[in-house]
C-alpha cells in the first residue's frame, strides 16, 4: 500500500472522525471543513486520480461511492436542500491529497464558478 494521509486513516494509525465503513469505501469528516457538513469518501484501494479510473475495473467503487454520498447526504439532512459532490483532479484541479476522494459539501448556500 502507498502512504498518502489517507491510506494511514484506512489502516486506523491516524485517527479520523469515520462516518460510514464498508469493504470497499470509507467515508470521514474533512479535517479543515469548507461548508457545515464536509465530508470524504475514498475507496479502500489506491487509485491516486479520478483520472487514474479504468471503469471496467472500478466502476464497482464508484458506483458504491455515489450511493454512499446520497445515503450520507440523507443522514446528515442536506439532501433536501440540495449538497455539492467534488472530485478534485490533479494540481490545476485543486488536488492536494493523491488518494482519490469525492468532497460531500452542504449545509450552505454553494456558490458558482468555483475559485
Ligand atoms: P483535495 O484538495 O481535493 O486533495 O482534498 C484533500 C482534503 O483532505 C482537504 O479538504 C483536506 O482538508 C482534507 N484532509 C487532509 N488531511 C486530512 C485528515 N487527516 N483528515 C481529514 N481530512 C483531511
Amino acid at each position: 500500500m502507498g502512504d498518502t494521509i489517507f491510506s494511514k486513516i484506512i489502516r486506523k494509525e491516524i485517527p479520523a472522525d469515520i462516518v460510514f465503513e464498508s469493504e470497499n469505501v470509507l467515508a470521514f469528516k474533512d479535517i479543515n471543513p469548507q461548508a457545515p457538513v464536509h465530508i470524504l469518501i475514498i475507496p479502500k484501494i489506491e487509485i491516486p486520480r479520478i483520472s487514474d479510473l479504468d471503469m471496467k475495473e472500478h466502476g464497482y467503487l464508484i458506483t458504491e461511492i455515489f450511493d454512499i454520498a446520497n445515503k450520507l447526504a440523507k443522514d446528515f439532512q442536506i439532501s433536501e436542500d440540495g449538497f455539492r459532490l467534488v472530485f478534485n483532479c490533479g494540481s490545476n484541479g485543486g488536488q492536494e491529497v493523491e488518494h482519490l476522494h469525492l468532497h460531500l459539501l452542504g449545509g450552505r448556500q454553494m456558490k458558482w464558478p468555483p475559485g
